[in-house]
């Protein structure tokens, strides 16, 4: 493993994240909504996340920047690294493909929204949110700058503080009683220990 290698790695995460994503975009602009918890709060939240995420560690691929920053390229921990993208990739691949069309970038509910508890979301509430804090683990692990490798993980931290429990109250305001159900047996971004069956 070499520093380019683990760059590689992180760019490879990145496009591979946005080639999951692109058909779910196009829908999702085709899909109406009918409830959204939308707002000023909301886009601030999505622009911390992506200059987290993506601006600041490609800045560092790119370019180096900010080279103050930067410290001894470890290949242990890059190996690290490249195990928790394809853990990334792997869990936002499955997570977009059990949305599906009730996939949205901000918290909206669309018409004919249904509630998805199936696949990864049998065991948590929030995987896709789960593979955003793989990736940003991966990218600490993998870019050797004390600004770039952690900005995700700040940057995304910051979006899912703010936003989880918004995103909660909005399902619940769509789906009550069966949202208060999957709650019971389900974790937020880690699967529970004890886990309740579903009904049948
Ligand atoms: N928090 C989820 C989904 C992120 S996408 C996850 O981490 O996997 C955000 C959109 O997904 C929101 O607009 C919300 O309406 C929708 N959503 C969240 N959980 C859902 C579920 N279990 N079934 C259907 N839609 C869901």
């Amino acid at each position: 493993m070499t520093l380019s290698i683990a760059k590689a790695i992180y760019l490879f995460l990145a496009i591979g994240w946005y080639i999951v994503r692109i058909p779910h975009e196009r829908r999702s602009r085709r899909t109406p909504i009918s409830r959204s918890a939308r707002g000023g709060k909301e886009r601030i939240l999505l622009c911390i996340s992506f200059t987290g995420l993506g601006i600041l560690p490609f800045a560092y691929v790119a370019f180096g920047f900010p080279r103050f920053a930067t410290y001894t390229f470890q290949p242990s921990l890059a190996w690290a690294g490249a195990a928790a993208s394809a853990a990334a990739l792997l869990l936002f691949y499955l997570t977009h493909r059990s949305l599906g069309r009730n996939w949205s970038v901000s918290l909206d509910v669309r018409e004919s929204h249904k509630l998805v508890t199936d696949g990864v979301y049998t065991y948590v509430r929030h995987p896709m949110y789960s593979a955003f804090w793989l990736w940003a683990i991966a990218q600490a692990l993998l870019l050797p700058n004390w600004i770039a490798g952690p900005a995700g993980l700040v940057g995304f931290g910051t979006l899912y503080l703010f936003r989880v429990s918004e995103e909660e109250k909005l399902m619940n305001e769509a789906f009550g009683h069966e949202y208060a159900d999957y709650i019971k047996r389900t974790g937020r971004i880690i699967p529970r220990a004890n886990r309740p069956r579903a009904p049948r």
